[in-house]
C-alpha cells in the first residue's frame, strides 16, 4: 500500500509538473548579437520543428509570451549544452558552439509538448555533455535506397533530426560503380545530391566524411585495369581495379583526387577506406589482399586524403578480415609508423569485431565496429558488442527495410541508437 501511495504521489507531481507548462501561441527566439550563420540555422530548425507539430508561431522580432534564448557560452564542454531559466523570463539554451545549441534544442523539443493549444516548453533543466567526441552515422547513399532516391528536402530534414538527437558526424559513400565516369550526367547529379545532404549537416556545424573502397572504379573503368573478382568478399564489383600496376593505381588515385577536389567546400573530416564488400583483387600480386594489395592502395589513398584535407582522420576498415590478415596487418603496422603515430593518430582501424590486437595509442586500441545487420534493435544495442574503446562512439545506422525502388516501394528510414545520452559502451556499424 505504501508503494501504491508513493506511486500515486509521483503521478500527481508528474501531472502537476506537466500542467505547470504554459501553452503559448508564439515563441520569441533570441539569438546572440551578430550570431554566426550556423547558430541562425539552429533557430530555423527549431522553428520548423515547432511548425510541424502545432500552430505556435516562432518569431524573432515581436513580443511573445515565451522567450527562448540561444547563447554562446564558453566552459560547458565540447558539444555540451545547458538549459536554464532565463533571468527575467523564459528559457536559455547555452553551448560553446552551434551544434551544442542544436543538441540543446533537441533536448528541449523532446521534453516539450505540442497540442492544439500550442507549444508547452519542457521543464528539464541542467547540463549535458556527451561521453564520446565522435557520434556518427553512415547514410548508405547507393543502390537506389532511401538516401539515394528520397526527395532531397526530406533527407535534409532527416539530417537535421539526427543532429537534434546528438550526432555530430555524417558519412556517405560516393559509390563509383553506379556511374560512367566523373563527368557523366548521373555522377554530376549524384554529387549535387551529396552536396545537398552533406551541406545540410555542415550548415548546422556537423562534421562530414566519406566511406570508400580502396580499389573502386567507375562502371566504365578500363577492362585492362580491372581486379580479379575471385579475391573479393561480400559484394563483388567487376569495375573495381587491380592496383598492382602503376596504371591501375594512377586510375584509382586520380578518381579520388577529382572527388576530393570537388568535396573541398564540405571540408570532410573523415575517410573510411574499405577492403571488401566491394573491393579486393584475387591476382597473385595483390594476394593476400588484407595485408598486401589492400594496404598498397589504401596507403597512398590515405596520404592523398590527408594532403587534400590536413585536418581529416583516416579510418582503415578491416571488414571481412580473416585471422591471417589481422596478423599480417599487425606486422605491417609495426613497421609503418606513418599510418598512425603515438601523438597524432591519423589512421584509426575499424574492425568487424573487437578482435585484432593492433598497437594502441592514447585514443585506445581500436575503433570498434560491430556487425549488427539483421539483428533486432535490442541485440544491436546490447552493451559491449562492439568493444569501442577509442574516441569514436560508433557508426550506427539502422533502416527499417531500406530499399526504395520501383519494385520495393518506399520505406522510411528509422534511427536507433547513438542517442546523445546513450550508453557509452555501445557502438556499432550497420552496412545497409
Ligand atoms: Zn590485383
Amino acid at each position: 500500500m505504501k508503494l501504491c501511495a508513493s506511486l500515486a504521489l509521483v503521478l500527481v507531481l508528474l501531472f502537476a509538473a506537466v500542467d505547470s507548462a504554459q501553452e503559448v501561441d508564439r515563441v520569441r527566439v533570441v539569438l546572440p548579437a551578430g550570431a554566426p550563420q550556423d547558430v541562425t540555422h539552429v533557430a530555423r530548425v527549431f522553428a520548423r520543428q515547432v511548425a510541424q507539430r502545432c500552430e505556435t508561431r516562432v518569431v524573432t522580432d515581436e513580443a511573445a509570451p515565451l522567450v527562448i534564448e540561444l547563447a554562446l557560452v564558453p566552459g560547458i564542454g565540447p558539444d555540451g549544452f545547458r538549459i536554464e531559466d532565463r533571468p527575467g523570463e523564459g528559457i536559455r539554451i547555452c553551448a560553446e558552439r552551434a551544434r551544442g545549441l542544436l543538441y540543446g534544442v533537441g533536448k528541449l523539443l523532446r521534453t516539450s509538448r505540442f497540442e492544439r493549444g500550442g507549444f508547452s516548453a519542457g521543464s528539464w533543466r541542467g547540463t549535458s555533455v556527451p561521453d564520446k567526441p565522435v557520434r556518427g552515422i553512415y547514410f548508405a547513399t547507393h543502390f537506389h535506397n532511401y538516401y539515394h532516391d528520397a526527395p532531397i528536402e526530406e533527407v535534409q530534414r532527416y539530417v537535421e533530426d539526427i543532429g537534434l538527437w546528438g550526432y555530430n558526424t555524417l558519412l556517405v559513400w560516393y559509390d563509383m560503380h553506379h556511374f560512367q565516369g566523373f563527368d557523366s550526367r548521373e555522377a554530376v547529379e549524384f554529387r549535387q545530391r551529396l552536396q545537398a545532404i552533406l551541406g545540410a549537416a555542415r550548415r548546422l556545424g556537423l562534421d562530414v566524411g566519406f566511406a570508400c573502397v580502396a580499389n573502386e572504379g567507375y562502371a566504365n573503368s578500363p577492362e585492362a585495369l580491372r581486379a580479379d573478382v575471385t579475391g573479393m568478399r561480400g559484394a563483388a564489383f567487376a569495375s573495381d581495379i587491380c592496383t598492382a600496376t602503376a596504371e591501375g593505381s594512377r586510375y584509382v588515385l586520380g578518381n579520388f583526387a577529382e572527388l576530393f577536389d570537388w568535396a573541398a567546400d564540405l571540408q570532410p573530416k573523415w575517410f573510411l577506406i574499405w577492403p571488401y564488400d566491394s573491393g579486393g583483387c584475387g591476382c597473385a600480386r595483390c594476394q593476400p589482399w588484407g595485408h598486401g594489395g589492400f594496404l598498397r592502395c589504401a596507403q597512398p589513398l590515405a596520404h592523398l586524403a590527408r594532403h587534400k584535407f590536413p585536418d581529416a582522420q583516416v579510418v582503415l576498415s578491416t571488414w571481412f578480415f580473416t585471422g591471417e590478415e589481422w596478423a599480417g596487418l599487425r606486422q605491417a603496422f609495426a613497421s609503418r609508423p606513418d599510418w598512425h603515430t603515438e601523438h597524432a593518430p591519423r589512421t584509426a582501424v575499424a574492425s568487424r569485431s573487437a578482435a585484432g590486437g593492433l598497437p594502441g595509442n592514447q585514443h585506445g586500441r581500436l575503433v570498434g565496429l560491430g556487425w549488427i545487420r539483421r539483428q533486432s534493435a535490442p541485440d544491436a544495442l546490447r552493451p559491449g558488442m562492439a568493444g569501442s574503446q577509442g574516441p569514436v562512439a560508433g557508426w550506427f545506422s539502422l533502416l527499417r527495410g531500406h530499399f526504395r525502388g520501383p519494385q520495393q516501394g518506399v520505406v522510411r528510414a528509422v534511427l536507433l541508437g547513438c542517442r546523445y545520452d546513450r550508453r557509452p559502451d555501445v557502438a556499432g556499424v550497420c552496412r545497409l
